[in-house]
């Protein structure tokens, strides 16, 4: 104990030292003011910490419809532990219940998460750990940074920047306590092209030597990915962290099953669908990205030969789901999407892709939204699809299925996705999105034989109605 607090008074003499040194320091080299706080901060001989605390996550892209933020989901115990030499981290959480009327997408699949990082990690995926606070303080001290001083809110603030290895500047802001408040960058994500991500610190305390703040907040895009509440926090604490190192994902080659004459089913998933019309095509879904879009479209052309494709289908704007719209935008097709997501679209598709240029940004072509409301049909007289927005949904507001009723296919996204074995045990009570969906088939009279779910099972099998009545406890 008596350790404990000499250490504290001799950090609170130092953070006093940096604090009167920072105003005169402008014009100060950056590493200089690194060191200072780093040395405030109790940094310099931390190669691992573990903060832990209770949390709100909430997941980016996926919200309810797209005037809301990203969707919430507490976290009654968070632990995060990052190793700062290996690197990487590990998150440990308890979910809080989901509430049944929980609004919008993105739950987390399981209590842990876990992120190596090796030689072919990207940046983006990467930038999570260097964005922490002692992850700023070791990334710019290698990163030849440089320091300018800012207001900001009537506070002032010395500035240190450098240049990510994405090409974005990476800014930290400290404060006039020579601690760091604020860190920012930008990464590309397909949707929101150069996007803001954006963390602050606040409420520091000292742990046992190591200052960290107890107040954290994560933004991206605008809205909160994270709200940490710290109540512990260990510095060099045993942080052996296993697996594998995160790579660039892979996007395995499309392939096609066809379904009914002129109908193609896209795999793997995310699944699109391919249908062809007298004079053009129509594919419903342009998911993910645009590597995984660019790979729809060329094998819908080897399905459906010499034909354009003139519409893409938008299941909903949640950004999984919409992540290769821009793509078609560049290949001259026209979005039909719910009339809630057209002005969102037309924003957002507009926000400049500096970072990583996409087809869109040179193509540079006119934006063609087609809007619905409840039900839309296209047809050459010949195919029918129909298009239907789910009433009642508590994943999107503009959750459009396609029912193709000559071939009794419905096309569906996130409202039932199966499980990766067929006679899988059902779930002990019927999730909310599956009977919402069983629902609007009721409602709708819609005869349907075989459903093609978007997140389609690994092991390509026919989805049957079947499926979703026992997922609903139906018996057929
Ligand atoms: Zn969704």
């Amino acid at each position: 104990m008596l350790k404990k607090s000499v250490s504290h008074v001799m950090l609170a003499t130092v953070a006093i030292a940096v604090a009167w040194a920072v105003p005169a320091a402008l014009g100060q080299d950056a590493q200089t003011i690194l060191s200072n706080v780093s040395k405030a901060m109790g940094a310099d001989n931390l190669k691992t910490v573990q903060y832990s605390g209770t949390a709100t996550e909430f997941a980016f892209g996926q919200a309810v419809n797209p005037n809301s933020p990203w969707p919430g989901f507490a976290a009654t115990s968070y632990t995060r532990t990052i190793n700062y030499e290996s690197p990487a981290w590990r998150v440990d959480r308890v979910l809080a219940p989901i509430p049944q009327d929980r609004r919008g997408g993105g739950l987390p699949p399981g209590p842990t998460q876990t992120v190596v990082i090796g030689a072919n990690t990207s940046w983006a995926q990467q930038v999570d750990l260097w964005m922490t606070p002692y992850g700023f303080i070791k990334e710019a001290a290698k990163n030849n940074a440089t320091a300018t001083s800012k207001s900001m809110s009537g506070r002032k603030y010395t500035v240190v920047t450098f240049t990510a290895p994405n090409n974005a500047k990476f800014n930290g802001y400290i404060g006039e306590d020579s601690l760091l408040s604020r860190v920012e960058t930008w990464i590309d994500t397909p949707m929101l092209g150069d996007t803001l991500l954006e963390v602050t610190y606040n409420g520091y305390k000292d742990f046992g030597g190591v200052k960290f703040p107890t107040a954290i907040v994560q933004k991206q895009g605008g809205y909160p990915t994270l709200d940490l509440s710290i109540t512990d926090v260990k510095a060099n604490a045993p942080a052996d962290i296993q697996g594998n190192p995160v790579g660039a994902p892979q996007t395995p080659l499309a392939t096609s099953q066809k379904l009914a004459d002129g109908v193609y089913l896209i795999l793997p998933a995310y699944a699109a669908l391919a249908v062809d019309f007298k004079d053009y095509i129509v594919v419903v879904e342009g998911p993910q990205s645009e590597e995984r879009t660019n790979a729809i479209i060329a094998e819908a052309k080897r399905d459906i030969p010499n034909k354009p494709i003139k519409y893409v289908v938008n299941t909903h704007n949640h950004f999984d789901h919409s992540s290769g719209l821009r793509t078609f935008i560049a290949e001259g097709a026209t979005i039909i999407t719910y009339q809630g997501n057209k002005a969102y679209y037309e924003k957002i598709f507009a926000l400049p892709h500096t970072l990583n240029p996409d087809r869109q940004s040179k193509a540079k072509k006119k934006i063609s939204i087609e809007t619905m409301a409840d039900k839309k049909v296209l047809t050459d007289g010949n195919h029918v699809i129909e298009l239907h927005r789910l009433q009642g949904s508590n994943h999107n507001d503009g959750l459009i299925v396609a029912y193709l009723p000559k071939e009794k296919i419905l096309v569906e996204a996130d409202a039932f996705n199966p499980p990766a074995q067929a006679n899988a045990p059902p779930p002990n009570a019927p999730t909310p999105n599956n009977t919402n969906l069983m629902q609007n088939i009721d409602r709708l009279k819609l005869d349907v034989e075989t459903i093609i779910p978007i997140h389609y099972p690994a092991d390509s099998r026919k989805v049957t109605m079947a499926e979703l009545m026992r997922a609903v406890g139906k018996r057929d």
